[in-house]
């Protein structure tokens, strides 16, 4: 057997939760550690752990993630109240996908895994739609009140120096219910910079919006920025690159993305995002045939898979039964990192491995070997329907002969 390819830095390993834990381990085993020296500086995101350490085990990985610069992310349980019971949690800890964001900033890039034999259900779609997610703020953020009966709501701003601004949000006749949400010019700035960085690396237009004719000061200052980091920064490289970028309502967006060929960045606030790249990833195929990347302004990368934990598999698994859970967006997120720190450390074998495993996976789809999700919307015929361990089994044998 060759010599084991070297690293000089370590990745960031989120380890996570049910399923995904389960292939992690899997695709570890057969697909990078036979070929890798790999260095990884792991921590178990796991929910046992995150609640034996009072989730400082997220915050320590975020940390370290800024320090390398480059993570990769299992799927992890976000917990409510079943999972309160399930796993006797002291607390009904924070999403740590919202945790990592809060701290490393950023935007976040998804990207459907085209392959032939699935086609998009939007016929007109040719080409991929990434869709680019501010990470930061909005209702993710939120200040949220239950509103029990008649009375003022009034939204206050007390600046440093005590000077106050005030506007009546309602005066209450009954009972209702409040929100306060917000956004720093700085982390739109950031989001702004990442998206039209993006659009220049991967040479594609730049497609943003939001609902400014009604959220005249909110939403408008989202839209102003971006127009004013366009004009002074980027309108001559576009231009150069032969690439566009241009502003529109949400509405108008979403009518326009049904209609288009696809080979573009769509830029989304944060909830938008989260809405829109399910339907987009789910309209491509699936969930699981996503790649997810988180990208800081200070120029941190940390690599997930787009979909959560598989719980209803993984339930299956723990009763002995057979499971065809996807791996693919789990394997594209160590190659999307390894080729990532490979690029930063100058490891050219590193970024060459990450791309065979990439053409592997791909290679072995098109060849009719598939989990069930992906055999159940094909266009291929004869496809074998493969379960969990023996996908990823089949694209290591892909690997050694490609
Ligand atoms: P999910 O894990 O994405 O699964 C939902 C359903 O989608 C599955 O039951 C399965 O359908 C299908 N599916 C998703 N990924 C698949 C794959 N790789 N292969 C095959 N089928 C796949 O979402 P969920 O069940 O709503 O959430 C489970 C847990 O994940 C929750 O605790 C949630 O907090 C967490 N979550 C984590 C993240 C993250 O860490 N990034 C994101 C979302 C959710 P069938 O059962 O019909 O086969
Ligand atoms: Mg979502």
């Amino acid at each position: 057997m060759a010599e084991k390819i070297k690293m000089t830095t370590p990745l960031v390993e989120m380890d996570g939760d049910e399923m995904t834990r389960i292939l992690w381990k899997m695709i570890k085993d057969e697909l990078l550690l036979p070929y890798i020296d790999l260095k990884t500086e792991y921590y178990d995101l796991g929910l046992e752990h995150r609640n034996e350490t009072d989730d400082q085990v997220t915050l320590d990985s975020a940390e370290a993630t800024k320090k390398y610069g480059v993570a990769v992310k299992c799927a992890t349980i976000t917990p409510n109240a079943a999972r309160m019971t399930e796993y006797h949690l002291k607390e009904m800890w924070k999403s740590p996908n919202g945790t990592i964001r809060a701290a490393l900033d950023g935007t976040v890039f998804r990207a459907p895994i085209v392959v032939k034999g699935i086609e998009p259900c939007v016929r007109n779609w040719e080409k991929p739609i990434t869709l680019a997610r501010h990470a930061y703020g909005d209702v993710y953020k939120n200040t949220e009140i239950k509103v029990p009966g008649p009375g003022k709501a009034e939204l206050v701003f007390t600046a440093k120096d005590g000077t106050e601004i005030r506007e009546t949000i309602h005066n209450f006749t009954g009972s209702g219910i409040l929100q306060g949400i917000h956004n720093t010019d700085e982390s739109i700035r950031s989001f702004a910079k990442a998206c039209f960085n993006f659009a220049l690396d991967t040479k594609q237009d730049l497609w943003f919006a939001t609902k400014d004719t009604i959220s005249k000061k909110y939403d408008h200052n989202f839209k102003d920025i971006f127009q004013e980091i366009y004009d002074g920064e980027y309108k001559d490289r576009f231009e150069a690159a032969g690439i566009e970028y241009f502003y529109t309502l949400i509405d108008d967006a979403v009518a326009r993305v049904m209609k288009a060929k696809g080979g573009f960045i769509w830029a989304c606030k944060n909830y938008d995002g989260d809405v829109m790249s399910d339907m987009v990833s789910s309209a491509f195929g699936s969930l699981a045939m996503m790649t997810s990347v988180l990208v800081s302004p200070s120029g941190v990368y940390e690599y997930e898979a787009a979909h959560g934990t598989v719980q209803r598999h993984y339930y299956k698994y723990l009763q002995g039964e057979e499971t065809s859970t996807n791996s693919v967006a789990t394997i594209f997120a160590w190659t999307g990192a390894l080729k990532k720190r490979g690029e930063l450390d100058g490891i050219q074998e590193l970024t060459e491995f990450a791309d065979k495993l990439e053409r592997a996976t791909i290679q072995t789809i098109e060849e009719g070997k598939m989990t069930k999700d992906l055999a159940l919307i094909t266009s291929l015929q004869d496809v074998t329907v493969l379960n969990s361990e023996g996908f990823i089994k089949a694209v290591r044998q892909t690997f050694d002969t490609i």
